[in-house]
């Protein structure tokens, strides 16, 4: 008698988290006896979830299969990528993969758990971590984080592709160029399918190289020669931060962190060599009053009008060691995330109120680390997969992104617009959805 095995061949493509939704990223890819996941995020409560502190995603598929889980593969060190960590590997103590800076940043966060027996693993782009049937493969690219990575996982049934969050930067900070070579030889072996994030789908044209805010930088602290400047950042874009120690150093400031992810983030990424910080540049919180005002600048928290955080404390007066004054310059050198708009309202509003001059949502001083319309129509003709699954977005977004690969003559029949949860069943030949597992909010 011969056994008949259904879908020996098929690899299930899944997602617990970021569709439908911005944020708790977290991708499941499941090939014979073997899973892996890509991205452990968390996301930020509504405003109806009262005593909510963060959003993972459910996990009870992963619960369930625990043996046959090879480890989680993160793309890159944002919390949209890694917050839910700490809560997994309390449930599930699975090995993770990332570039040194991702890693870093998680052992940062299961410090703050006390967690200190994760199994976690440093690679560098074009390192391939070998499974029995998928090879795990890190390709550079480039976003608002540095060491930040695609993720390729081959099989015998071809290779598939996650973006993972990127923009098309040229002229990086650091130099290290998305590696558009090695997207191109994957390209020929044969793309299967292509997860592709959808952040920025609905913008037409190409988000500026990260460059660009420099100069505009430059050109505040020159207006401002005698005032105070205070810069709200998010922590972890390092390269941002390099540019305004460059910008201070060329005006002769010295800079104070404010912040507590702000003073963590400063501490590992020069750590790592990531943050390239000045001799005696940086001066203690503390000591800002003992200096002139035009002889410092303030990195701080607090970008996106977070009620807790350094910058709100400010504008609300109770902040413990920064008391804002008229002529102050405070720049929001960040776009605000869609939900905050009001909370960073309110904050603008309570600075003016206190005579500082607040510069904010302008193209010159931010720019955004996810692709638009043209980067990712470059990205599809770059890996001109098989079959399309836009990944990172609401609703709106991956459905424009879904349209721009018709456009770029893709059949529609081979673009799956899933929700999380929804099993995308894929082999050399066909694609189809065949199913749905458990999914849902985990409130912590
Ligand atoms: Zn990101
Ligand atoms: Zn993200």
């Amino acid at each position: 008698m011969r056994l008949f095995r259904k879908n020996t061949n098929k690899i299930k493509v899944m997602a617990l988290g970021g569709l439908n939704e911005i944020g708790k990223n977290m991708t499941v890819i499941e090939y014979k006896d073997e899973i892996i996941v890509i991205d452990a995020g968390m996301s930020f409560p509504d405003d109806e979830m009262l005593g909510v502190d963060v959003v993972i995603p459910d996990i009870s598929y992963l619960i369930k299969n625990k043996d046959k889980i090879k480890g989680i593969f993160i793309t890159h060190g944002h919390e949209d990528h890694i917050g839910a960590l700490p809560y997994i590997l309390k449930k599930i103590n699975i090995p993770i993969y990332g570039a040194k800076l991702s890693i870093g940043l998680i052992q940062v966060k299961l410090k703050e758990h006390k967690i200190n027996n994760a199994k976690l693993n440093v690679v560098s782009p074009r390192d391939i971590i070998k499974l029995s049937h998928m090879e795990v493969e890190f390709i550079k690219n480039n976003h608002s984080i540095p060491d930040a990575c695609s993720i390729a996982v081959h099989t015998d049934q071809g290779i598939i592709y996650h973006t993972g969050d990127f923009k098309i930067d040229l002229t990086p900070i650091d130099g290290e160029v998305m590696d558009i070579h090695r997207i191109c030889e994957l390209s020929k072996k044969g793309v299967l399918l292509l997860l592709a994030e959808s952040t920025n789908a609905e913008q037409p044209g190409s988000t500026m190289s990260e460059k660009t805010v420099g100069a505009g930088l430059d050109d505040l602290f020159r207006k401002a020669s005698n005032s105070r400047i205070i810069v709200a950042t998010f922590a972890s874009n390092i390269h941002r931060l390099q540019q305004i120690i460059n910008t201070a150093e060329k005006f002769n400031r010295k800079v104070a962190v404010s912040g507590r992810s702000m003073v963590n983030v400063v501490a590992v990424a020069t750590e790592l060599g990531y943050l390239n910080i000045p001799d005696n540049m940086l001066i203690d919180l503390n000591d800002i009053s003992k200096y002139e005002d035009n002889e410092v600048v303030l990195i701080t928290t607090g970008s996106q009008g977070e009620p807790m955080s350094a910058l709100a404390r400010m504008a609300s007066a109770e902040h413990k060691k920064v008391e804002i004054k008229r002529g102050d310059l405070i720049i929001i050198s960040a776009h605000p995330i869609p939900g905050n708009e009001k909370l960073i309202s309110k904050v603008i509003n309570s600075l003016f109120e206190k005579g500082a001059e607040v510069v904010y949502d302008e193209s010159d001083i931010h720019v955004s680390g996810h692709a638009k319309q043209e980067e990712l129509k470059l990205m599809h003709r770059l890996v001109r997969p098989k079959f399309f699954m836009p990944a990172h977005g609401e609703y709106r977004m991956l459905k424009i992104h879904a349209e721009l690969a018709e456009e770029l003559g893709m059949p529609s029949q081979n673009i799956f617009v899933n929700k999380t949860g929804d099993v995308l069943e894929i082999d050399r030949n066909s694609a189809k959805v065949t199913g749905t597992i458990p999914t849902g909010n985990v409130l912590v």
